[in-house]
């Protein structure tokens, strides 16, 4: 299996580690060209506008859509988020701009949800997806999922705010899944890629 990480900005070193962890072929993706022939693509935290400036300069953001469209498995973590999903809250400024990010995904996003004190949190999430045992949740001026318009909830905060979701092979996370040594979230995001869940 190859995966592809966008390495336009962000925590993209943190997850091509993790997958190599797990035994994938995973490798940066900054041309176009890179998208060739991948079985699933992340697209990591890190700031969306600067991340969706990147992506338009390097033609890549109307090809992701495209194959995203086709089926590609998306794992958009954080800023990746917000760049897959159909609605956004919370100060867009160029990620409102047609034609500035994927919209792939129904779901509605505001993006520095978390107030000032909290703007940076760590919390255990219990993932059901994953199993039992509880997963490390660090949230970096987190985005949150104010509603998931079609496909699953995967993980919601104590007080019942949506910080994960699938949408058929589609998977995002408002949290850095790549910043723990928890391989787990990776493991099912290469399950979908694989054709499993
Ligand atoms: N606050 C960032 C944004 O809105 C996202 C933060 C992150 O990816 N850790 O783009």
């Amino acid at each position: 299996m190859r995966i592809g990480v966008l390495a336009a900005q962000g925590a993209f070193v943190e997850h091509i580690d993790h997958l190599h962890h797990l035994g994938v072929e995973a490798f940066p993706v900054r041309l176009l060209q890179e998208l060739k022939g991948i079985d699933g693509l992340i697209i990591p935290g890190g700031e969306s506008t600067t991340i969706s400036r990147l992506m338009v300069e390097y033609s890549l953001t109307s090809e992701i859509k495209k194959l995203g469209e086709q089926g590609l498995p998306i794992f958009g973590t954080c800023a990746g988020m917000i760049l897959l999903a159909s609605e956004i809250t919370g100060g867009n400024n160029l990620t409102d701009k047609p034609g500035t990010r994927l919209d792939l995904m129904d779901i509605r996003v505001k993006r520095n949800a978390f107030g000032r004190q909290r703007e940076s949190f760590e919390t255990e999430l219990t993932i059901p997806v994953l199993g039992k045992k509880t997963f490390p949740g660090i949230f970096i001026r987190a985005p949150l999922i104010e509603q998931v318009k079609s496909g699953e909830i995967l993980a919601r905060l104590d007080n019942g705010t949506i910080v994960a979701a699938q949408q058929g092979r589609l998977l995002v996370s408002a949290f850095h899944p790549e910043l723990t040594d928890d391989p787990r979230f990776h493991h099912y995001f290469l399950d979908i890629a694989g054709g499993h869940n």
